[in-house]
């Protein structure tokens, strides 16, 4: 693969990772419709084009990080018809696993060859080039992309077919979705009988009901220092992504019939808390259910 790349969508995460592309020496052929975004990616010392399909045109791989799977079909059907023949499409946005195979799909179909990568770790992983990235599409198309996921992550799966990266970023959230919840349930039960956060961190994080969002993302302040608990609920890990996380999964649930109730429920909680806290970390959901069962226990 030369070392000529097209990064559409220059956010919050596509802006620093295509700033480290740029960095480990590739041509990074940018584009995203927002002024400041071309500047900062111009200043990052990426060549800014005008238009999607003018990125496109000219590179070997074409790697989009946008706002949902609706922008990224959009995007693959203008820009397919002008790629050359064979180009790698990378799709590390985080959108339904029925969208990403389409995207595959419709790559495949105008002679391309297409991943889908999303990611973890957030934008200060993408900052650091520490994201975990989860792979779906062929052997052949992921041993192609890795070098270029290599730059930009510190952890590259390759998960399965096309649609399976997608299938393990939305398992994963759901799960951890769950797990907050019923953890801040705990804790909030655990007010009302007395048991102060000290003394629940020390049982809990060594017994059964032990979790990462315990013992790494702790909810409330004191037990993990570096947890967003400690700094007011600043994400971290926004609610808005959270609860657009979850309806992916919901989605997917439905698709797929599975018996996802507690999947469901938890879509439907961080809803609600999304409709006023959007911009908190999603681990402040613990406050929200202290709230709705009346305030916090003075004896805790
Ligand atoms: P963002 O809104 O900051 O960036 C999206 C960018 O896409 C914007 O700059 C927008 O102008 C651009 N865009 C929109 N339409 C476009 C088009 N037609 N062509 C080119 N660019 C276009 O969002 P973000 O936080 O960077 O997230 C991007 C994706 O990564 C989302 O799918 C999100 O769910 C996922 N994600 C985000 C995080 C996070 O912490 N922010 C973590 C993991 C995954």
């Amino acid at each position: 693969m030369s070392k000529r790349v097209a990064f559409l969508g220059l956010g919050h995460m596509g802006g620093p990772m295509a700033a480290n592309l740029v960095r480990a020496g590739y041509e990074v052929l940018a584009y995203d419709p927002v002024p400041a975004a071309q500047e900062q990616a111009r200043t990052d010392g990426a060549r800014v084009v005008d238009t999607a399909k003018q990125a496109a045109a000219e590179a070997d791989c074409v790697i989009t990080m946008l706002p949902n799977g609706r922008v990224v079909l959009d995007v693959y059907d203008e820009v397919l018809p002008a790629a050359k023949p064979g180009t790698l499409f990378i799709d590390c946005s985080t959108i339904d696993v029925a969208d990403a195979k389409t995207a595959s799909e419709r790559a495949v179909a105008a002679g391309h060859r297409a991943l889908d990568a999303p990611v973890s770790g957030g934008v200060a992983g993408a900052a650091a080039g520490t994201l975990t990235f989860m792979v779906g599409g062929e052997a052949a198309d992921f041993a192609d992309g890795l070098p270029l996921l290599e730059v930009m992550g510190g952890k590259v799966v390759h998960c399965g077919g096309a649609g399976v990266g997608q299938a393990a970023k939305i398992c994963n959230n759901m799960l951890l979705g769950i797990s907050m919840i019923g953890l801040s349930e705990a804790i909030v039960l655990g007010e009302k009988l007395g048991l102060t956060h000290e003394k629940f961190f020390d049982v809990v994080s060594t017994a059964s009901g032990q979790s990462w969002a315990l013992t790494s993302y702790c909810p409330v302040p004191g037990p993990v220092p570096t947890s967003p608990a400690n700094n007011d609920y600043r994400p971290g890990f926004a609610t808005a992504l959270m609860n657009k996380d979850l309806g992916l999964a919901a989605n997917a649930l439905a698709a797929n019939g599975v018996d996802g109730q507690i999947g469901l429920l938890a879509a439907a909680i961080y809803d609600r808390f999304n409709q006023d806290e959007a911009g908190k970390d999603f681990s402040a959901i613990v406050t929200d259910i202290r709230k709705r069962s009346g305030g916090e226990n003075t004896r805790a």
